[in-house]
């Protein structure tokens, strides 16, 4: 398949690459786009054969439902029910990286869902994500742009990488703001669940509803015989070539067990990648060193967190090292992200 690749420039929202994008996607195409949590991998979500082509495009297993982007609060087509936490939600916190669960009516797809008698919705607050589901007068079911498996893409570059030659369209915009993928909040149960850390944060949500609590499938690796309350909970993500290990504990800690650490892997001639932040990036003197920035915002560290992920792939190592964060704030959700690209592998020192 012949991709088209085009770049908007300063959020031009009058390119005329968005009209013919958003033509692609009303009839059936697949169209990359840039949203503010990370890329994502488009298709009408009301057309069952075009959403099985995102699966086929990434190579994505067929339980794991997709997330609905919409250009405006009127989702009332596409639910059965908004309840009343549900609409606070939409109120406070849409357009932004937060996806709510809730009952789907009939004109979703089974295929949307993965089956699921519930479809996750949201509304993005990137204008060319905006413009592009505005234009194309359908939600639009779309995944990360990545290929399953692989770190999520927040630049153009990266979903050139992994799509290009699978899917009609790549429109480029800048490198996502947020970094991580979308909050994910069960709207459907009581009280409401975070089925996945992101962006919105668990203080944020709990202004709404105090009851707000965190799966706790999350915080731990899921024995592999339960069953997940969000389908992509059980599934490997986010990986880089070659294995990880997250250290944590302390900071100095940290840093003294990977320099100890780094001294075996030289001797042993063992290549060594080290994620570290701009607090502790001069205190290793072995292997490729990347900061994701400093440890007093965390928001920067989450907006660098895949693209350095990715970037390790360019790099001659054969591990890769990297430090933990505080559980809390945003930090819960790059850690999770962090844990399951390690797949769970966490050294505690
Ligand atoms: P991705 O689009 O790859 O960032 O992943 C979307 C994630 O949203 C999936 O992995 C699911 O876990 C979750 N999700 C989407 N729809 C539902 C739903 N109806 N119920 C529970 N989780 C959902
Ligand atoms: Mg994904």
């Amino acid at each position: 398949m012949k991709t088209k690749i085009v770049k908007i420039e300063n959020e031009n929202l009058l390119d005329k690459a968005l009209i013919e994008a958003a033509t692609i996607l009303k009839d059936g195409g697949l169209v990359v786009f840039p949203t503010e949590t990370v890329y994502g991998l488009g298709a009408n979500a009301l057309n069952s054969k075009a959403v099985q082509s995102i699966f086929e495009a990434k190579g994505r297993p067929q339980d794991n439902p997709l997330i609905i982007h919409v250009a405006n609060k009127n989702i009332d087509f596409l639910v059965s029910e908004i309840t009343s936490f549900a609409k606070k939600l939409m109120d406070k916190f849409w357009p932004g990286p937060l996806t709510l669960i809730m009952k789907k009516s009939d004109i979703v797809p089974n295929v949307t869902s993965a089956g699921l008698e519930t479809v996750g919705i949201r509304m993005p607050s990137n204008l060319i994500a905006r413009q592009l589901i505005e234009s194309a007068g359908v939600p639009i079911a779309a995944p990360s742009a990545n290929l399953s498996g692989k770190p999520s893409p927040t630049t153009l570059e990266s979903c050139v990488e992994d799509l290009k030659g699978r899917v009609d369209f790549i429109i480029g915009g800048e490198m996502s703001k947020v970094g991580l993928e979308s909050t994910i909040v069960d709207c459907t149960v009581d009280p409401p669940c975070v089925l996945r850390p992101g962006g919105i944060t668990l203080e944020m949500l709990k202004t709404v509803d105090e009851r707000v609590y965190i799966d706790s499938a999350i915080l731990n690796n899921m024995n592999q015989n339960e069953k997940p309350r969000a389908p992509g909970m059980k599934y490997r993500h986010y990986a880089p070539n070659v294995p990880m290990k997250i250290i944590s504990g302390d900071l100095d800690n940290i840093v003294e067990y990977i320099n100890k650490m780094c001294q075996e892997y030289r001797n042993n001639s063992i290549k060594v990648g080290i994620i570290a932040t701009e607090e502790t990036k001069n205190s290793y003197s072995y292997g490729i060193i990347k900061s994701l920035g400093t440890r007093k915002d965390l928001n920067t560290v989450s907006y660098n967190l895949f693209n350095t992920l990715r970037s390790f792939n360019n790099e001659d190592v054969d591990l890769i090292l990297g430090e933990s964060f505080l559980e809390e704030g945003i930090g819960i959700a790059i850690m999770n992200r962090l844990k399951k690209a390690a797949g769970y592998d966490i050294i505690k020192v």
